[in-house]
């Protein structure tokens, strides 16, 4: 398989050849030159497969310079249930990514799909565990090391961290904005006593954080001399890995491939959805793909409107759903590309026009008329709404869910279908953002038994000021 660069102006290259980097030298984002096929009779022939031997079965066909063995191995150490057992303990865990189903509603069956059972409570570990195996064995394949810079504001950097902790060849250097995050997600990351780890809180605020990794990616021969890399929702690894969990979600609701199912997702980035959308581009029946947003609504505005209008980083409103206050969603480009019919350079002049307009209006092109075919759908919830859907849910069938999640579940519920079962990914835990769940519930949070003391763990951290000078000397000085 062979990746292009959804500019068109870089070189075609493989997987492992894309698996380190980021961005393509163009500018654009890896996407392989055409999506592997699934027929109805092979997909019905994967039913009954572990999670692991469906996740080889899917990424096989897109990591095809890893020996097949040496693959089935790596997915066969990554998707365990003891990797996966840290949230709701669910009688069917083997699953990996469970459906729990809420009950019917308009004709409709819903579900969750349960994607926040791994160590970190979030559905980024879902591809972050892999792809801490996947760098590590690339890592040694090269004989190369690798320092992973990166900024959070919660659940990324600490899946990051959980996913490399102890792994050969790799340091992460994590800033996170000093007093901004949960007491939850601080502890989960500052309690890591790994030696390869490294939390840097720091003084300012997540857009500092993020300026500071900004500023050293744009030091170039800094970057190369002390192999500094990043772990971005942008990384084709994460995406593919998140493939994955569109099939096991379809089989498991399903008994024949004649039948279909919607997904709605919380997003923020575009990263999960767009993992779907290609699920979909490969043929798996999926009806449609529920794009669910907060306040901060690009995402919903482009899919109504054919305007895609990106906002300045003043303008994004900090919600109730903080891992989905995005101002452009960075993947966005990956479907833009195919909507463009794969052609790079109409998609460079898009975004362009965002870099230098903010922005770009499809609004009165045929292909705007023609975008039905990819499944789209898309919806928003307010904090109120969120806080309601909490409450009834919790009502309606006992089952306590997130804020993130809650956004789905609004959203899906605009848009049932009735026969056609709706799975709402369920993105995070509600302990994650407990003082939410307090206010909407008057409880606590539920909290995984494995997490009842961790406010009280040793926690590894260091101040720093926000100053990029700092932050390249405290690098260079923890290098082996
Ligand atoms: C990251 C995240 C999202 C948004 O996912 P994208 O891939 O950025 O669209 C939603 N919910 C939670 C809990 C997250 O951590």
């Amino acid at each position: 398989m062979r990746y292009q660069s959804t500019r068109g102006n870089s070189p075609q290259q493989s997987f492992l050849e894309i698996l380190l980097g980021g961005l393509a030298p163009d500018g654009g984002l890896y996407l392989p030159t055409e999506y592997p096929q699934i027929s109805k009779a092979q997909l019905d022939s994967w039913r009954g497969l572990s999670y692991a031997d469906l996740a080889y079965e899917v990424l096989s066909l897109y990591c095809d310079d890893i020996p097949a063995a040496d693959l089935r191995a790596l997915l066969r150490k990554t998707y365990t249930e003891q990797v996966y057992c840290n949230g709701r303990p669910q009688d069917n865990a083997n699953d990996i990514t469970p459906l729990h189903w809420l009950g019917e509603e308009q004709g409709t069956r819903i579900a969750l799909l349960s994607l926040s059972n791994g160590p970190t409570l979030a559905f980024k570990d879902m591809a972050m565990q892999l792809l801490g195996n996947l760098f590590e064995y690339a890592l040694q394949k090269k004989g190369q090391q690798l320092n992973i810079l990166g900024a959070t504001s919660g659940d990324t950097g600490s899946a990051a961290e959980y996913a490399m902790r102890g792994k050969e060849g790799v340091k992460v250097f994590m800033l996170s904005p000093r007093g901004k995050m949960s007491s939850f997600q601080s502890a989960q990351m500052y309690s890591l006593q790994d030696p390869n780890i490294f939390n840097l809180a720091v003084a300012g605020v997540f857009d500092d954080c993020q300026d500071i990794v900004k500023a050293v990616s744009n030091d170039h021969s800094f970057k190369a001399k002390h192999q500094i890399g990043t772990v971005n929702s942008i990384n084709w690894g994460r995406v593919v890995a998140q493939v994955v969990y569109y099939f096991q979600g379809y089989l498991l609701a399903t008994k024949s491939s004649s039948e279909k199912v919607s997904f709605t997702v919380p997003s923020g980035n575009f990263g999960n959805i767009c993992a779907g959308h290609i699920a979909r581009m490969m043929g798996l029946p999926i009806a449609h793909l529920i794009a669910a947003t907060n306040e901060n609504d690009v995402l919903d505005e482009f899919f109504r409107t054919g305007v895609y209008r990106a906002r300045k980083s003043t303008e994004t409103l900090h919600t109730s759903s903080p891992s989905m206050d995005i101002s452009k969603a960075s993947n966005f480009e990956r479907f833009v590309f195919d909507l463009m019919g794969q052609d790079g350079k109409a998609t460079a002049a898009m975004f362009k026009q965002v870099d230098e307009a903010g922005g770009f209006d499809i609004s009165k092109e045929a292909i705007f008329k023609e975008m039905g075919k990819y499944g789209f759908q898309s919806g928003r919830s307010t904090h109120q709404n969120r806080l309601e859907t909490i409450r009834n849910i919790d009502g309606e069938y006992g089952v306590m869910i997130d804020t993130h999640t809650a956004d789905g579940v609004k959203v899906a519920r605009e848009h049932l279908q009735a026969g056609i079962p709706m799975l709402v990914l369920e993105t995070a835990l509600p302990i994650k953002f407990e003082e939410t769940i307090e206010v909407a519930l008057g409880r606590p949070a539920e909290c995984p038994a494995a997490f009842k003391n961790i406010k009280s763990l040793p926690q590894r951290v260091e101040n720093i000021d926000a100053d990029v000078n700092q932050v390249k000397a405290f690098i260079t000085t923890h290098l082996s």
